[in-house]
């Protein structure tokens, strides 16, 4: 494999290829090391920096066919001579602190959109937790904090989970439809949390749709006193037919028998 292939197949780049081998458990082991005609500094971006050291790091790549790749690199540890530091330089084709490159966790991810974290592990020849690292991390990169400056009304509702086990609160930005927060139970202290995140950011909120639970009454007068308080319209024709129903059976049950009600 050529250092254009390490490029373009796993976007390892500036790295020469040592030696490639098949090994007997389904797998290619690849060895790299790093090219020493381009090092900076990882912290200024200095290029006046000399070599301290070198550490071979292990890396999952995209398999070949049925095999699983894995790639051994000799990565340096530079000192910089304009800022002093002393460290390993920038993986570019990696995050940090994991054992796969990007270009496998973007494949990861792309067969996660058809199967489970399970099938995905088994075609990649990975452990499920690599894979559901992966999922996690894309999670939480793309929904673990929406911007709230633009929020104005939101809407708070319920929803049984675990066949009607256990309630979570969903509090949704109704300009964009987009869930806001997610919390434990149906009451009070499902909105707090909430509540914190707005206290923290420059959103002001206007307006709070709601069924005419109690709980989320007590919540919005007491976390968003400003806002306007929205009781949504079904549950209000709803109370307004049984009181209705009601009415008219107690006319019906005071009334005369025989006697005629208009
Ligand atoms: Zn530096």
């Amino acid at each position: 494999m050529s250092a254009f292939e390490l490029y373009h197949k796993h976007g390892i780049r500036q790295y020469r290829v040592t030696d490639i081998a098949r090994k007997k458990d389904h797998k290619i082991v690849i060895r790299g090391i790093r090219r020493t005609d381009s090092l900076q500094c990882p912290v200024c971006g200095s290029k006046n920096v000399s070599t301290k050291g070198w550490k071979e790091r292990v890396f999952i790549g995209i398999p070949s066919g049925n095999l699983k790749t894995e790639i051994h690199l000799m990565i340096p540890r530079v000192h910089c001579h304009h800022c002093g530091c002393c460290r390993q330089v920038h993986l570019e084709f990696a995050e940090e602190n994991v054992r796969y490159t990007r270009f496998f966790a973007r494949y990861a991810k792309q067969l996660l959109a058809h199967c489970t974290c399970k099938a995905a592990a088994e075609i990649l020849r990975v452990s499920w937790d690599t894979i559901k690292e992966i999922d996690k991390k894309d999670l939480q990169k793309h929904y673990a904090d929406p911007p709230l400056r633009k929020v104005k009304n939101i809407a708070i509702d319920e929803i049984a989970v675990k066949k009607g086990h256990k309630y979570m609160t969903v509090i949704v930005d109704l300009h964009t439809m987009t869930p806001l927060y997610v919390g434990d139970g149906r009451g009070k202290e499902a909105v707090k949390g909430f509540y914190e995140k707005v206290r923290k950011s420059s959103c002001k909120i206007k307006s709070v749709a709601i069924d005419m639970s109690p709980a989320f009454t007590q919540a919005v007068k007491e976390y968003f006193p400003k806002a306007i308080l929205v009781y949504d319209h079904f549950h209000i024709i709803r109370q307004m037919n049984e009181a209705i129903t009601s009415c008219r059976r107690r006319i019906m049950n005071s009334a005369a028998p025989g006697s005629l009600i208009m």
